[in-house]
């Protein structure tokens, strides 16, 4: 039988298109954000980690501090406007630390430990991609801290945005990218979701490309965090008690206490909370805070008014979370000009503005008969967080042992709580406060691992 070239042809075709069919993979579905994300991360890992040395990621990171400097502001108004908390002028000042004074490479040192058999190294190693969840309170402080710790420690990092804070947190992912592909760092070291949702987050913290998870938040995400089964930091709300005892300085401890526990109007998860004062000082303490910018709310039916205003099924309204104390106080009848930053309110221990994180400017002020009442008291109201807490005083005794007693990881003696966090104080800038897995305030090497390095039989010197 004669076979036609066409028809031969025809053929092979047929047979080709049945082999290819039979052989070939179905089309993959589409990928995920998370998925995306976490894979270009693990790949730009791996690069900054093995292809960028100390100099050369430390020039990076400089850069990335001179790059964001000038949107500040920028970005300040935006995370203000969007979120409708806080004060302008503070969350200026957040950012302008967070870039200033976030530790970088700088931080790492080598432990080296020699001995008749040879030498021990000890040195931080990098996770690898971390997972960080923000908070609504310091969205774009957050990122910038976050970023310097985590790429300083060779980590890649996928931040999760606060629902309420979506726009200010790209944008400030956006600025850090820019940056970063300008220093010819690899691309994806540090991206955000831009689908944001619980389970978007749930799905993030739970992916196999993810290697550490660092929550800020309330109880809720610190708890989702320590449930992935990866290693966490899980920095967690706090309800921060400051004590003023018979020997301190009223007029510097009432100015100090306005500070810290107005700064942003409250947000901070280090501010000042309830004032616990010895009684035979708490009058005096209360009229150096009423010439320094407190309001007090007396009359017990417009302190009822507050409460029903400020705490819906016992939380915080967040109709007020983070609004300025005037606002307050309008709604309940009062007319008071800006200089005011916070509402004074006396209760007693049980009352909620106590209990409650509030995170507004309400500011309650209980009596204690002496030290030891007012110590007992705070332990109570910090509610076992480990988070924070401040004392002025000059007795050194009532000082070092409420430091031992609390517990906390930031203790403050005789200044504004911010200067735990660098503002006003010496120490380095943290807003991930690692309080309940315990690496404290975070630096580089909170995102980092300890790995030791045995040479058997030399390289001792004596
Ligand atoms: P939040 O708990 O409402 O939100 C934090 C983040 O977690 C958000 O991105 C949110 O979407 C996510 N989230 C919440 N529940 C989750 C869950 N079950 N699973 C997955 N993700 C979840 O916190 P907020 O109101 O934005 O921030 C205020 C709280 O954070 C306060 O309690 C404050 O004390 C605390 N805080 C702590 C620190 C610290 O360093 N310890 C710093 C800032 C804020």
């Amino acid at each position: 039988m004669e076979v036609k070239d066409q028809d031969l042809a025809k053929l092979v075709k047929t047979i080709a298109e049945k082999l290819i069919a039979e052989t070939s993979e179905p089309a993959p579905a589409p990928k995920d954000e998370v998925t995306v994300l976490t894979e270009k991360a693990k790949k730009a890992q791996e690069i900054w980690h093995s292809q960028f040395n100390i100099a050369q990621k430390s020039a990076v990171i400089a850069k990335l501090r001179a790059d964001l400097r000038p949107h500040v502001e920028e970005l300040a108004e935006m995370a203000w406007k969007e979120t409708k908390m806080g004060r302008l002028e503070d969350k200026i000042a957040k950012k302008i630390v967070a870039i200033e004074k976030t530790p970088g490479p700088e931080w790492f040192t080598t432990k080296a430990t020699s001995g008749d058999n040879g030498l021990v190294l000890e040195e931080l190693s990098p996770f690898g991609v971390i997972a960080s969840i923000c908070p609504s309170t310091n969205p774009v402080a957050s990122i910038i801290n976050n970023t310097i710790c985590m790429i300083s420690g060779g980590n890649a990092i996928v931040f999760a945005p606060h629902p309420g804070a979506v726009k200010c947190t790209q944008k400030a992912v956006e600025i850090v990218m820019k940056s970063l592909k300008e220093s010819g760092a690899p691309d994806g070291l540090v991206s955000a979701l831009q689908n944001v949702s619980l389970d978007a987050m749930n799905a993030l913290m739970t992916h196999p490309n993810v290697n550490m998870i660092s929550a800020t938040g309330g109880p809720g995400v610190v708890k989702a965090a320590l449930q992935s089964g990866k290693p966490a930091i899980g920095a967690g709300p706090g309800n921060p008690p400051v004590v003023v005892d018979e020997t301190a300085d009223l007029a510097k401890a009432a100015v100090d206490i306005i500070k810290g526990s107005s700064f942003d109007n409250n947000l901070q998860c280090i501010a000042e909370k309830e004032i616990i004062a010895v009684n035979c000082i708490a009058d005096e303490l209360k009229e150096h805070m009423l010439k320094n910018g407190a309001f007090e709310v007396k009359d017990p039916a417009k302190i009822e008014e507050l409460l029903k205003l400020t705490l819906v099924k016992g939380k915080p309204n967040r109709d007020f979370v983070g609004r300025n104390a005037q606002v307050i106080l309008e709604k309940i009848g009062y007319k008071v000009g800006a200089n005011i930053r916070i509402i004074l309110v006396e209760t007693d221990e049980m009352h909620p503005f106590a209990q409650e994180e509030m995170l507004m400017p309400i500011l309650p002020l209980i009596r204690a008969a002496d030290f030891n009442e007012a110590l007992a008291m705070a332990k109570r109201l910090e509610h076992g967080f480990r988070h924070s807490a401040c004392i002025h005083s000059k007795n050194v005794d009532n000082m070092s042992r409420m430091a031992r007693e609390m517990q906390t990881t930031m203790f403050v003696k005789n200044s504004a709580s911010l200067a735990s966090i660098g503002v006003g104080g010496d120490c380095p800038t943290a807003f991930t406060i690692a309080t309940a897995t315990g690496q404290g305030p975070t630096t580089p090497a909170s995102f980092c691992r300890v790995r030791r390095c045995v040479l058997h039989g030399s390289f001792r010197i004596i």
